[in-house]
């Protein structure tokens, strides 16, 4: 992995642009090996020395950075002027941060977790970003200021582009103040009752952080029931209105025949934790999506009653994993059904020797195809691996 100085970027670029090497974008290297296999690797090039907090305009909830900073960095810095960046740790790390990689690697993967909530997600955090193309021009979009842009909008082009379309560079995020107090409620019982929670929870004024399914697996390894499980997290500024909702909650949760263990922040955090898990090396890590109306019905398939699984119950993604021992064909027949239920199902990691595509064709392919031309026309970057494309065009 090469990691060039800052004031170099731009003319090692161009000389990989001038020579037609295929390259790979990078953050830490932390998760590069996730999603489809990329053709050469014989040049990763790491933004890691880009790792300036570059502005923290604190009365303006927002933070201008360089795009290796490492995301623990920003968080560290955000507390200390009592604010955050509305993001969850990515899988794989632990629940201080470590491992969690760097602010260019998160935009672009652009996956959030559980707290899309509330929060939604990367991309509805990012005002601003710079980059330098694949011909190593430098280019920049939005601002510093939290308005919406007329025009082409690179930010969300560049949110989830897998380092297929360019180098980033500089981020600019919203951020968000600390919510002052947090509970959090563990509820658990039959699935059919925890969907009628769920529904009744989505279409109420109340407005939770998170609202995450659990498959039993997820449970029993956090000490609780071996059943489903949603897991609640509330936030406020007031004490007296957490109570009030976490009341209002566990009455509902009772009639429905449910039972509710309340939690303090300090236990919330370490269930959340224990659920955030560390896929093993050799096995299957499933991104999952579907209608948020089908999360409690795909949980029910059989296949992923014994996995654990972490669904979001109002976005209706989320993320399995589970070990070699899984064949494949049955993460096949797990991706035909997300897609009955409207949703898509990336493979993220797999055993060795595996060969379930990460992606299928989506059906704007023919115009992810057409952007990437425009952005990468020597295909240099990502060789390989694109998006929503499963066999991406070789050159
Ligand atoms: C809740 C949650 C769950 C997540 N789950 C996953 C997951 O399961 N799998 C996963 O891969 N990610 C996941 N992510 C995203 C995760 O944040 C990033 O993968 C991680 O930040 C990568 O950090 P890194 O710096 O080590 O990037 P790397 O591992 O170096 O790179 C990751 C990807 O980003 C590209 N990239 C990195 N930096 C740049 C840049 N500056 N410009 C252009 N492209 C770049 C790389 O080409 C590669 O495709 C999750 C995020 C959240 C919030």
């Amino acid at each position: 992995m090469i990691t060039p100085e800052p004031h170099d970027l731009a003319d090692l670029v161009q000389a990989l642009h001038a020579e037609g090497t295929p390259w790979l974008p990078a953050g830490s290297g932390s998760r590069l090996h996730w999603g489809p296999p990329v053709q050469d690797t014989s040049t990763v090039l790491s933004c890691q020395r880009l790792n300036r907090i570059l502005e923290h305009a604190v009365g303006d909830f927002t933070v201008t950075v360089e795009a290796g900073t490492p995301l623990r960095d920003l968080q560290e810095t955000l507390r200390r002027q009592n604010q955050w960046l509305t993001i969850d740790w990515p899988w794989g790390s632990d629940a201080e941060g470590h491992g969690a990689g760097t602010v260019g690697g998160l935009v672009a993967r652009g996956m959030a977790g559980g707290l899309r909530q509330r929060y939604l997600g990367v991309r509805d955090q990012l005002i601003g970003i710079g980059l330098l193309r694949a011909d190593g021009v430098a280019a920049r979009a939005g601002g510093k200021v939290v308005k919406n842009v007329a025009g082409y909008d690179l930010m969300r082009l560049f949110t989830g582009s897998w380092g297929s379309l360019g180098l980033i560079t500089e981020v600019t995020l919203r951020t968000s103040p600390q919510p002052p107090e947090r509970r959090g409620l563990l509820l658990q019982g039959e699935l059919g009752p925890l969907d009628e929670l769920r529904r009744w929870l989505l279409s109420s004024s109340l407005t939770p952080e998170l609202i995450d399914w659990w498959s039993p697996a997820v449970a029993t390894q956090a000490g609780a029931d071996p059943q489903h499980a949603l897991l609640l997290g509330l936030a406020s500024v007031s004490d007296a209105a957490l109570r009030a909702q976490c009341l209002e909650i566990r009455t509902r949760a009772e009639q429905l025949g449910l039972r509710g263990q309340p939690l303090d922040p300090e236990r919330l955090e370490a269930l959340r934790a224990v659920a955030l898990g560390h896929p093993e090396p050799g096995g299957w890590l499933l991104r999952f999506g579907t209608l948020p109306s089908e999360t409690s019905a795909l949980l029910a398939e059989r296949v992923l009653r014994d996995l654990p699984v972490v669904l979001g119950a109002g976005s209706g993604l989320g993320d399995g994993w589970a070990g070699s021992e899984l064949p494949a064909y049955r993460v096949e027949e797990l991706r035909r059904s997300c897609v009955a239920r409207g949703g898509v199902l990336t493979v993220l990691q797999q055993p060795p020797g595996g060969h379930v595509p990460a992606w299928d064709d989506v059906p704007s392919k023919p115009m992810i195809e057409a952007v990437k031309a425009q952005f990468d026309p020597k295909q240099q970057l990502a060789r390989g691996r694109l998006p929503g494309v499963r066999d991406p065009l070789r050159p």
